[in-house]
């Protein structure tokens, strides 16, 4: 058992780029455990993921501000604060957040994650 009170003790927040676009930071809140990856991670406005897929899948519960995510292939969904969304292994993606809002989420990463291209400008657009 591994109980894990608020977040990592002493763990910083990490400015993350190379597979996000914008100013994203990631704060540890479970270092991969048997697999199991968990972050909360805060878009500033524009901010979003590049396209990716979950090994094992992924669970994302938002707990600040709004945003988008977006299935390939489909049109991009609004999410606010509350909302879960369920993403099945290998689904290729993308999550981030609004043009001119934040969005905090708590992500719960199983397996390993690959990164894919960036979301365009015109990709991204479409989440209005
Ligand atoms: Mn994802």
């Amino acid at each position: 058992m591994h109980i894990v009170h608020g977040r990592a003790a002493g763990a910083s927040a990490e400015a993350r780029g190379g597979t996000f676009t914008g100013t994203v930071y990631g704060d540890p809140v479970l270092p991969s455990t048997d697999g199991t990856t968990v972050n909360s991670v805060t878009f500033t406005p524009g901010a979003r993921t590049y396209w990716h897929h979950h090994e094992r899948g992924q669970l994302l519960v938002v707990t600040a501000g709004s945003g988008w995510v977006c299935a390939h292939g489909e049109a991009p969904q609004p999410l606010t604060v509350g909302d879960l969304v369920w993403t099945a292994p290998g689904e290729r993606h993308w999550h981030g957040a609004g043009p001119g809002t934040i969005m905090t989420h708590l992500a719960v990463s199983l397996g390993t994650t690959t990164w894919l291209d960036e979301v365009s400008a015109a990709e991204y657009g479409e989440a209005r």
